[in-house]
Parts: structure tokens; C-alpha cells; sequence
């Protein structure tokens, strides 16, 4: 599954493309495997294991800065507890599908759990070892970055319109200018989402999509691919998210060959995955995370 060569328009970039899939008791975390470093845990949180029931089976880690319901926050404790986090140490973005990222430490711990809610944002760096970076999805991609050297690390939220503002590139550059990263040490990962086959949109969007990312590839119409998976019978226009991801990871600076993509389906995968498109909305969410150890 790994070791794909993805061919983009003037050159031929390598990524990583895969997940190692780790099961921690009841709960089970997708990883990527360039991330499996020293001083670093990370993970995207499957629906297993959790106590919530119906359409939210089980580990619904849906949040909601008005609170969560009582059952989500017992899935975030047995979440804290498969990755090895300290429940205390997380704090969660406060989305609103934009490019905004907000600098964090210590004293942020807990905000949006125990603590406040933090201002709206959807990425969040930090070269604090005290503070987990926490994002939650259902078809939404997660954005990790890592760079060794000045030891600083991002998470970010991104659904479409974040991919499409580019908040993998606004993150990167928020890492350089708070932590003196250099986006060529920077390890990037695009988690779970929605694939290319079932990210079905308008026409429109689908040219704003390849106009901004200044790649044709990513828009997919019809393709052979496509109508063979037999969920594509209508010759909509499809996007490709993961692929400007990747896009916008290169535009930061950051090498092909740090990239990874995890190429797993939110909306295919039943068995692990919650979808927002797929259940209509009647759903429950996944979590990701970052910390520096
Ligand atoms: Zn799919």
C-alpha cells in the first residue's frame, strides 16, 4: 500500500501513501507511518470501542463547544486512554471550516473540555510538550505536521472549504514564524476523509478546486475508475481532496517524500469510520491528535 508514485503536472512527486491501523484495547487509532518517531504520538480515532449507541456507535467523539452530551465526553476518556494521552493535556479546536490558526501551550490544556471553549479556529500549533492538539471529523480531512528539529507540531481540521483556503499552507507558515520551522525538516500527514470516488460536488466547485490548486487532476469527472466502483453512475464532477492536500503541503515548502497519505475512506468504511455525507448529517464524529513527547 505504500510507496505509490503520484504524478503531479511538471514533475513526478513520491509520497507515502497508507496507514498502519493500531488497536489499543476496545479503541483503534489510524497512523502514518512516517510519523512513528521519537518524541511524537499521534492518531485519527476509529468508532470503535466507544459506549454511544444508534447512528453514534460507538466512540463518537462528535464536539460541540455548547458541551457534549455525557457519552461523549466517557468516549473522549477512553480516546485520552488508547492513545496514551492525558485526558487534561487535550485541547480541541473550535471550528468554523476557515484557515485560522491559533498558537498554543500549557495554559491551554483542557479548552474545550473542561475548560472554555478556545476563539474559532481550525489549526492549532504548538512547541509545547504539555499541550495534545486535538481536531474532530467525519468525512473532514486532519491535517499533522511535525518538524524535528525545532520540535514544533500542528493539527488542523479540514473539511473542503479549509482544504480550499489552504490551511495546510497557513499552518506551515504559522510553524515557521512562531517556531522558526523549516518547512523542508516538516513531516506531513493528511489523515482519513472522503475520498475522490465519493466527494461528489458541483460542477463549479469542483473548477474552483483545479483553479486554485492549478492542477486539472484534481477535478475527476466520469472517469474509468469511478464508474467501475459503481458510486459514481452519474458523471458528476468529483474531487480529489487529499491530492490538494498534498498540493498545498508542497507549496509550504515541504518535500514529497515527507508527505504522507493515508488513502482511507470516511464515507466506504462503515466499520470504522462515521460520515456525514453518507448517514445525512445523523452521525457521530472521529478525533485526531498530535503531542510532542
Ligand atoms: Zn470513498
Amino acid at each position: 500500500m505504500y510507496d505509490k508514485i503520484t504524478d503531479y503536472p511538471g514533475k513526478a512527486a513520491r509520497f507515502e501513501h497508507g496507514f498502519l491501523y493500531e488497536k489499543n484495547g476496545e479503541t483503534g487509532l489510524y497512523k502514518a507511518r512516517a510519523l512513528l518517531l521519537p518524541g511524537l504520538s499521534h492518531g485519527f480515532s476509529t468508532r470503535e470501542g466507544g459506549m454511544s449507541e444508534g447512528p453514534f456507535a460507538s466512540l463518537n467523539l462528535h464536539w460541540d463547544k455548547d458541551g457534549c452530551e455525557p457519552d461523549v465526553l466517557e468516549n473522549y476518556s477512553r480516546f485520552a486512554r488508547g492513545a496514551g494521552l492525558c485526558y487534561e493535556d487535550m485541547a480541541i479546536v473550535n471550528h468554523e471550516h476557515g484557515a485560522t490558526v491559533l498558537r498554543l501551550d500549557a495554559s491551554h490544556r483542557g479548552r474545550g473540555f473542561d475548560k472554555p471553549p478556545l476563539p474559532f479556529c481550525d489549526g492549532i500549533i504548538t512547541n509545547d510538550p504539555a499541550v495534545a492538539l486535538v481536531t474532530s471529523h467525519a468525512d473532514c480531512g486532519a491535517f499533522f505536521m511535525y518538524d524535528p528539529v525545532s520540535r514544533s507540531i500542528g493539527m488542523a481540521h479540514a473539511g473542503w472549504k479549509g482544504t480550499l483556503a489552504q490551511i495546510g499552507l497557513t499552518m506551515a507558515q504559522a510553524m515557521t514564524r512562531e517556531f522558526g520551522a523549516d518547512p523542508a525538516n516538516v513531516m506531513a500527514a493528511a489523515g482519513p476523509c472522503i475520498c475522490p470516488r465519493c466527494f461528489e460536488v458541483d460542477e463549479s466547485l469542483a473548477d474552483e478546486f483545479a483553479q486554485v490548486f492549478a492542477d486539472p487532476a484534481v477535478k475527476l469527472v466520469g472517469r474509468p475508475g469511478l464508474d467501475r466502483s459503481g458510486l459514481d453512475r452519474s458523471g458528476k464532477a468529483h474531487v480529489d481532496l487529499p491530492r490538494c492536500a498534498a498540493i498545498q503541503f508542497m507549496r509550504a515548502g515541504i518535500l514529497p517524500e515527507h508527505i504522507t497519505l493515508m488513502d482511507a475512506c470516511t464515507y466506504e468504511d462503515t466499520a470504522h469510520f462515521f460520515s456525514h455525507r453518507r448517514d445525512r448529517g445523523v452521525t457521530g464524529s472521529m478525533a485526531a491528535f498530535i503531542q510532542l513527547r
